[in-house]
Formats: C-alpha cells, structure tokens, sequence
C-alpha cells in the first residue's frame, strides 16, 4: 500500500501517531487503524466517559500476541521451519473470534489489521463474540494433503494451548478450507482428549459444522449489496456483478447471484481473471478451485463462453456491482475509476479491506454506493457464532432456517450501519456507519468492565 493516508484530526493524531511508533513497518495494520479514527470522532465527542477511560488508547493494542515456530517435513523428508501467529485482539464481549490464514504474504501486519477490523464487525452482528486472527506464512498451494495435513498438526502442536470454546475460537481465511479445519481440529482434538465442539467454526457439517457456514460470507456480501441497492429503491436482478477471487467467498457470492437473478460474469485468482456474459458457472469453478486445485485460467479452457485475462484484475470489465473477494487492497484507485467509468452503482467488500482508502474515497465521491468489509462480509463469522450455539446446545438447525437468520442478520447489520451514519452525521456513509456502531457497542462494554 503506498498511498498516503489522510491528516487525522486532532482528536485522534496522537493515537494514530503512537500506533505507528509502536507497530513500525506495519502499514496494513495503520491503514485499518487509521480508517477507524477517522470514522469516530463524532462518537468520541457524544461521549466523553469513553476518552476519560481512555478506550481507544486500550482498544488499539491487543490483549495478547502469540508467535510460534511451526516445523514440519514435506514428503521428500526435507525440514521447514514456518512462522505462525495468532493476535487475541479483545474479548470484551466474547471469546476471540477470528479466522486462520495461511499465505506467503502473511506478517504480523496482516494478522493485526484483520485482528482489528475483526472486534467491531463481530460487535456490529450484535452476537457475543471478540476479535482476533492468526495464520501462517505457509503456502499449502502445491503441496500434498499428507504435507498439508502434517503442517496443521505442527501449528496445532503450539496454538491448541491457547484456545477453547470460552477462550478464544478460530475458523478459515484465504488458505484455510474445510480440509484445513479439518486436521486442525482433529490434532487439538487429539492432543487435548476432549471433543470441544465450539472451539472451531467452519467444521464439517457431519461433525459439528453448521448449514450455511460454508455459503455465509459470500451469501452474506450479496445480501448486503441487495440491501444497499434496496435503499436506493433498485433491484439486484439483472444487474452484473464483477467478482474477484475464487475461493470460498468469491464462489458463494456468485452463486448467490445467480439465485437472486443477477449475473455474475468475472472471477479471478492471482494469475488473472475470467470473464463470462453468460454467467459463471459455479459448478464449473467448484470443480477447477475446489476438485482439481488448479489454476482460474482451466475454467475457461473448459467453457467457450469465457476467456482467460492472464496478470490483470477483473474491474476494467463494466458491471453495476462489484463484489470484491480475494485480498486486502486489491482493488486501487485507478481500478475504482474504471468501475465508475463503467457504470458501477454499488460496491460489496467480501474480502477484508481489499479497496485503498483512495478507491473507497473515488465511489463515495461517485455516488456509488459502498459496503465495507466489516459490514458486508459479516455474514461468515455471524454464522460461526450461530455454530458455537448450536454447539454447545447440540442441535442442528436446517439450512432454509439458517439461511433466514443469516438474511436477517445482514438486514441488521444494514440498518445499525446505516442509521449511525445518519446519527453521526454522514447519511449513506456505510464505512462511518459501521465503524461508528460497532464502535460504540465495544466502547460501552469496555467502559462497563474497567481498566483492564
Ligand atoms: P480462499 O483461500 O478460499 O480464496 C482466496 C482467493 O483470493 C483465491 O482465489 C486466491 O487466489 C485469491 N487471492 C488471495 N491472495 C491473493 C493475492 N495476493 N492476489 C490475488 N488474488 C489473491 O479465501 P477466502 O475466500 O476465505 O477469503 C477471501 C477474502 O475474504 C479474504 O480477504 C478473507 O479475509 C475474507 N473473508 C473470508 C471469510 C470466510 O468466511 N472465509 C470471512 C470474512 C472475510 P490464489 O489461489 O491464486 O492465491
């Protein structure tokens, strides 16, 4: 990230400014902090008992940061030695709640800006749940399931002291699917002798894992984008809908798509992208990102109705929403303009913070509407608390009730988004909404518990 953030006021500066002595040469980490203070100064100013107990101060450094070795052998019997991380973010109103990633690109940077963003969109889903995130720097593209079931058990060997369904409960991210989870629960399960079914979400459905859960981010990004859209008297069917990824989010945003009579026509990975008038078949990206583990470029080898755009992005194709699904800053200001240029009416972050503040700052000057992350993907971790309560009362609920309450609770998070920023003075301001709400729900608990 290279662009320059934006003069803070000076409420918040010296915050700002201590966050980045403190956590030098973490710009990912700076960037999610310094959007966050820039959204609440109105909250702070409504409330002058949350600067006396000094809560942002407390809020920006996390309660515990964990680092560990995680050595394993790959199958030719060659030793590596992988960092692994978890940053326990806040647990004023619940355990830790947060996904595990597993990417090259993963430093303490990416897992602290994800641990932050985590505490307020777990506090705006109204669910009892913390914040934090953790990962690996491991690539498990390329390796086999013996290498990558191996891995997990090495990382479980270290991080399983530290969970627990009260403690702290992690779930997938960009490298960890349902194989992952997988070998990640059954070593804690083994190491530990207790079959804790709440201490990991995103768990197959015959062994503890809810309906739903798999489908809820990307369900939960297009729910939102329809919400918006609602606000503004439109209708997602017919609309196009530009996707970017191909894994768990970006699959499930575009099949919900489909089922909502939008037509969803890109996905990518990070070769290039795709591009389908015809609709992308899901079926078909299933089948080459999640079967064969192969490469986006083999979906279009296979459909004549797709090309293959090797080293580009998906946004220079026209579409009326855009559904943002692989990574944080995916998607820069230059890329926002050709959007815009092409018509965009909304935009649904189902990745975490892949838009610069410079492209969310062009659609919010474009008039295009504008659901951040920690609102419009929400739907994944509200899901996960559903399946710590359907844990630890041993039920399982159907997938059609499980889908109306993952509507419902993206109807929710719409509105406690978009009623703050009226509140606070920034009408259809989702980014200043989200942050303002979720703010103040954690802000209040923590004033509530004391100086701890
Ligand atoms: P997956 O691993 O299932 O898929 C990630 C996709 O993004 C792949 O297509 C991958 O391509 C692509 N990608 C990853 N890194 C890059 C990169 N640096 N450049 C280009 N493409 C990249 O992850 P998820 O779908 O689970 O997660 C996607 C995003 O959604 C992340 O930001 C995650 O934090 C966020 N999210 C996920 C939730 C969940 O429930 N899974 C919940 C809330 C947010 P390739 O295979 O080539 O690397």
């Amino acid at each position: 990230m290279t662009e320059t953030l934006a003069p803070l006021s000076a409420a918040v500066r010296p915050v700002f400014d201590t966050v980045v002595a403190r956590n030098a040469h973490e710009p990912e980490f700076h960037q999610a902090v310094h959007e966050v203070l820039a959204s609440i100064v109105p909250v702070l100013e409504e409330h002058p008992t949350f600067v006396e107990a000094g809560i942002v101060e407390r809020l920006v450094e996390p309660e515990r940061q964990i680092i560990f070795r995680v050595p394993w052998t790959d199958d030719n019997g060659d030793l590596h030695v992988n960092r692994g991380m978890r940053v326990q973010f806040s647990s004023v109103l619940g355990p830790y709640k947060g996904g595990l990633r597993f990417h090259p690109s993963v430093n303490l940077s990416i897992i602290k800006f994800l641990g932050f963003e985590q505490i307020f969109k777990n506090a705006l889903t109204g669910q009892g749940i913390g914040g934090g995130k953790g990962g690996s720097d491991f690539d498990p593209h390329g390796r086999s399931d013996a290498e990558v079931m191996r891995f997990c058990q090495a990382f479980m060997d270290e991080l399983y002291r530290h969970l627990g369904e009260h403690t702290d409960v992690p779930a997938g991210d960009i490298g960890v699917g349902a194989r992952e989870v997988g070998y990640l629960f059954g070593q804690y399960r083994k190491i530990t002798n207790r079959h804790e079914s709440g201490m990991f979400t995103g768990k197959g459905v015959q062994w503890g894992g809810a309906e739903v859960r798999t489908e809820a981010t990307g369900y939960g990004a297009v729910f939102f984008a329809e919400e918006m859209l609602g606000t503004a008297g439109r209708d997602i069917a017919g609309m196009r809908m530009g996707v970017s990824g191909s894994g768990n989010v970006a699959i499930y945003a575009i099949a919900k798509a489909h089922q909502l009579g939008a037509i969803p026509v890109t996905a990518s990975d990070s070769t290039g992208y795709v591009v389908d008038d015809h609709g992308i078949d899901v079926d078909l990206l299933r089948q080459v990102k999640e079967v064969d583990r192969a490469r986006i470029s083999a979906y279009a080898a296979a459909r004549p109705s797709a090309r293959f755009v090797e080293g580009a992005r998906p946004w220079e194709v026209p579409v009326d929403i855009a559904v943002p699904s692989a990574t944080q800053n995916e998607l820069d200001e230059d890329d926002a303009r050709a959007l815009i240029a092409g018509g965009v009416r909304a935009v649904s972050e189902g990745a975490n913070m892949p838009c610069t503040p410079a492209a969310v700052s062009a659609f919010q000057k474009a008039g295009v509407l504008f659901g951040p992350g920690k609102a419009a993907n929400a739907g994944g971790v509200a899901t996960s608390a559903l399946e710590m309560s359907q844990n630890a009362a041993r039920q399982r609920w159907s997938f059609g009730d499980s889908e109306a309450r993952l509507r419902e609770i993206m109807q929710n998070v719409h509105a406690a988004a978009y009623s703050a920023a009226e509140r606070y003075g920034s009408p259809g301001d989702y980014v200043v909404g989200a942050n303002c709400a979720g703010f103040e729900r954690v802000a209040h608990a923590m004033l509530a518990q004391g100086v701890i």
